[in-house]
């Protein structure tokens, strides 16, 4: 059989070593750290376990997908529910709402709490589908960059009907139009922090993403986000994919133009196909140094997506007012963008996330106690002095929270650990630390992301949050997809 090498054990790592062993291929993935999963991984401190990263799962048909491709039933595997409240939402004014998964309750639920008449709020909703029907077979499932793309005729219908995708205005501008109410407004710019941008720049073709929470919903897996990891890595197993932990790669051997293998431990492995798990800036950076020819630059000084700032504490006391997801909106929206975007720095008021996986898994942290993961956005990491702006964080976000869920929060944590954009970039080797590859804070940002293959070195593809289609879980499961459909990965 030929044999394919992956570079890094992240969700689209694995995926993709799944689908190239199901076509026939030889597999080995090679992964830095001791653990598999990347961003997608767990930490366990004191009697709590926290999912590290990514806490909110959407389009869950994406990895079942793989175990049917393998045969497979995926409940053998893996299991979760939907959510019928998608998330519960905190405003300083004192308006709270909850976002019911069913759209006439989430509709009479935002009218009951805002005064925005419900049928803004469907007139909405359905614009968001209907940007999604027409980008989602363009923009996501397939090659941007490959000729046949152009050629279909949806691929063609969608280009005409570019101006519904609504790419000239900022999802901010378009959603100060739908909307009389300002809670509104910001309810729905936040779906820009979901792929690392800015709602003030980001094009209203990103008015999509409500789509896919609110139409094809949110999940919980069964055994939390890590789940998702584990239940891959099995599957790749029993697929006969060779993982070699605690073993980081240094180069991409390239001969005439031609991936041939890589370099770990100064050994050379040798392979047919080459596949970067990786952020793609590392990988030309440091994978492909001795061959700055082959670099494209101009994508990789595309505008990095943000950060994240993450607490992961361990809460003596149970907080009935709050659901697995949890916002917390800042006051003054703009202000904190501009300070993330602009400034690069931390927004005094930010707004604060919080998952709390042990309201449905109660394993997750001891009874009566609950695992909160509080998060910020933040900028990637130019090195600002993040000690101080880290610790000046933390004093805002308690003093936020304390006052909103009047409790000295402060008082009640058990334990701490901290993720920030310079343990990020050292624990996944993203660029900047940025937790979704490139930002799409302009409109050509789909076409500018770096493609699924190489166009310089044949037989070296990527997958992840760093390239096609951009970062998330689905999306970087749907790269695996794309990767494993190029004409040269066909046969194994
Ligand atoms: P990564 O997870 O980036 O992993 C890359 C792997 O490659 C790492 O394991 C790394 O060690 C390995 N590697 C790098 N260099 C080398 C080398 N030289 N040799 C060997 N191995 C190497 N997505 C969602 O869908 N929902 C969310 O709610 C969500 N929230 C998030 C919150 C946070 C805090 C973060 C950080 C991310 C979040 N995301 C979310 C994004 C999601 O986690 C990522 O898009 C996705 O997990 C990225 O997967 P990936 O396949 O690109 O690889």
């Amino acid at each position: 059989a030929k044999k394919a090498i992956i570079i890094g054990a992240g969700v689209a790592g694995i995926a993709t070593a799944i689908r190239l062993a199901i076509k026939g291929y030889a597999v080995e993935v090679f992964e830095a750290n001791s653990y598999p999963g990347g961003k997608l991984s767990e930490i366990e401190q004191n009697g709590y376990r926290f999912d590290a990263g990514p806490s909110l799962f959407t389009m869950p048909q994406y990895v079942d997908e793989l175990f049917e491709l393998a045969g497979k039933t995926p409940a053998d595997y893996f299991r979760y529910q939907k959510l019928d409240v998608v998330c519960n939402y905190f405003y300083e004014d004192g308006t709270r709402i909850k976002a019911y998964a069913d759209t006439q309750q989430f509709a009479a639920e935002l009218n009951r709490s805002t005064g925005e008449p419900v049928a803004n709020i469907l007139k909405y909703l359905a614009n968001s589908r209907d940007i999604y029907t027409i980008t989602n077979h363009v923009f996501l499932e397939r090659s941007l960059h490959r000729l046949q793309t152009y050629l279909r005729w949806d691929t063609l219908r969608s280009v005409f009907k570019l101006p519904k995708i609504d790419a000239m205005r900022s999802m901010h501008k378009a959603n100060s139009t739908f909307f009389k109410d300002e809670r509104v407004v910001q309810f729905f710019d936040r779906y820009a922090t979901y792929n690392g941008s800015n709602p003030y720049q980001a094009p209203a073709t990103l008015n999509v993403i409500p789509h896919l929470e609110h139409h094809f919903g949110a999940y919980f897996p069964e055994g939390g986000m890590h789940a998702i990891t584990q239940a891959l890595v099995k599957l790749a197993e029993e697929l006969g994919v060779k993982f070699r932990y605690n073993t980081r790669v240094n180069e991409v051997v390239v001969i005439n133009g031609i991936a041939k293998g890589v370099r770990a431990n100064g050994e050379h492995i040798t392979g047919d196909l080459v596949v970067s798990n990786m952020d793609v800036w590392h990988t030309y950076k440091t994978m492909l140094n001795k061959h700055p020819e082959l670099h494209p630059e101009k994508t990789l000084l595309r505008e990095r997506s943000s950060s994240a700032l993450i607490f992961y504490w361990g809460i003596k006391k149970s907080f009935p007012a709050l659901g697995l997801h949890n916002i917390f909106f800042s006051a003054d929206y703009r202000a904190e963008f501009e300070h993330i975007w602009q400034e690069q720095d931390i927004y005094r008021d930010p707004t604060v996330y919080i998952n709390i996986s042990s309201k449905l898994k109660s394993d997750d942290a001891p009874p009566g106690h609950e695992n909160w993961f509080v998060m910020i956005n933040v900028p990637a990491n130019t090195g600002q002095d993040w000690d101080k702006l880290i610790a000046d964080a933390r004093a805002n976000i308690l003093k936020k929270l304390s006052e909103i869920l009047r409790e000295d929060i402060a008082a009640l944590i058990e334990c701490e650990s901290i993720l920030d954009p310079r343990s990020i970039e050292a624990k996944t080797s993203s660029y900047k630390g940025s937790i979704y590859g490139t930002a799409s804070n302009d409109r050509f940002a789909a076409f500018l992301r770096h493609a699924n293959s190489s166009s310089k070195v044949k037989g070296l593809y990527f997958c992840g949050g760093s390239v096609h289609p951009g970062g998330g879980i689905p999306l970087c499961l749907l790269s695996a997809k794309i990767v494993s459909e190029a004409p040269a990965a066909s046969a194994g």
